[in-house]
């Protein structure tokens, strides 16, 4: 999780709201990684989530990424939660939790809803309080940025 974190500073500093995530193997080691891109590549799936797994799998050239570990430091929204179903990885790992769009508990249970052959382990709220604030942070700053410009072009 502190690397998928490290690697919402790389979003954060793209303008990206700052969403990070990775996929490892049963040994640990890295297959994907992913910030949020959707601004800079125009792009409304270009979540975290779903860039790493596209990296993974187009490096592993399979779909199924079978055995593997997904961590993101914020609750995946119902399109990730739906790649991460799609892919089949076995556990899911994530940070905060998003009232708004989250669709692993938070506000849509997407996994307890689905009926399915394969089922996914979760664990979440890990280092929530880390994950959290970093968005948090990130929007306090982006309102004050707001203001100050309103006021600029308001004089
Ligand atoms: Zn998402």
């Amino acid at each position: 999780m502190r690397h998928a974190l490290s690697l919402a500073d790389k979003a954060e500093a793209l303008g990206e709201i700052p969403v990070g995530a990775v996929l490892v193997d049963s040994e640990g080691n890295i297959l994907g990684e992913g910030w949020n891109l959707s601004i800079i590549e125009n792009d409304p799936t270009a979540h975290a989530e779903i860039v790493a797994l596209r990296h993974a799998a187009k490096k592993a050239q399979n779909y199924r990424l079978l055995n593997t570990t997904l961590y993101v430091t914020l609750e995946p929204c119902t399109m990730c939660a739906g790649a991460i179903l799609h892919s089949r990885i076995q556990r899911l790992v994530f940070g905060a939790p998003d009232y708004k769009t989250g669709a692993v508990g938070s506000r849509f249970h997407f996994f307890d809803d689905y009926q399915m052959n394969h089922s996914v382990e979760i664990t979440g709220g890990v280092l929530a309080q880390e994950c959290g604030e970093k968005l948090s942070a990130f929007f306090r700053r982006r309102r004050v940025e707001k203001k100050a410009e309103k006021i600029k072009n308001n004089p």
